[in-house]
């Protein structure tokens, strides 16, 4: 079966082509997707539906689109949907974990969660696959594996960063593993 992965993020790719094997996956460059996709809806849920959608609609073809955000306890869910530029347009993950930790050092509650929901249209039906992992953000960075705010999130029953994991690690718990765990289990039933 052949899925486009609606993403120009290619650590993401990278992740999920590593944990689907029976699934071929395309990327927007293979079916000539050059422009960028609109990501204008105010949930996680909305901009993974609005991804895949425009794939269907536009280019004809099933898919599955992700959306992912850090929701912090102690920040009201901030950065949510918000993540990629929760320090502005230039999407810097650097200054993203910056902010983030400078509102934090007002909070003794670093609860936090990345969640991660896909949208999957296949045959003319759409399906949604959920991801969910619980830790806390740190108090400064570490590791260098990763990308986002992987240096200062350590996932719950862990005592090191998303960063300091490789990638294999990081994919058996993450929120996206989940996520693509789920997808791949309904795709083998098919
Ligand atoms: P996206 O919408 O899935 O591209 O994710 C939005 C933003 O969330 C990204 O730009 C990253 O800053 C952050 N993010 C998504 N997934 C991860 C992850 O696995 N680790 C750390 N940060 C992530």
């Amino acid at each position: 079966m052949e899925l486009v992965f609606a993403t120009n993020n290619n650590n993401k790719l990278k992740e999920v082509q590593a944990m689907l094997n029976a699934v071929t996956l395309l990327t927007l460059a293979d079916i000539k997707c050059t422009e960028n996709i609109p990501e204008t809806s105010s949930t996680i849920i909305g901009n993974a539906i609005q991804k895949v959608n425009y794939l269907s609609d536009n280019y004809n073809v099933d898919g599955f689109a992700d959306d992912t955000g850090l929701e912090i306890e102690a920040l009201n869910n901030e950065p949510g949907v918000y993540s990629a530029r929760y320090a502005g347009e230039e999407k810097s993950a650097e200054a993203n974990m910056n902010l983030v930790l400078q509102k934090l050092q007002e909070h003794t509650n670093k609860k936090a969660r990345f969640v991660t929901v896909i949208a999957l249209n296949l045959n003319g039906t759409q399906h949604i696959f959920e991801g969910i992992c619980n830790g806390i953000i740190t108090e400064t960075k570490s590791g260098s594996k990763g990308f986002g705010y992987d240096p200062i999130f350590i996932p719950d029953g862990f005592t090191k960063t998303f960063a300091d994991m490789t990638q294999e690690e990081k994919a058996r718990i993450s929120h996206r593993g989940i996520a693509v765990k789920k997808l791949i289990h309904f795709l083998n039933q098919q």
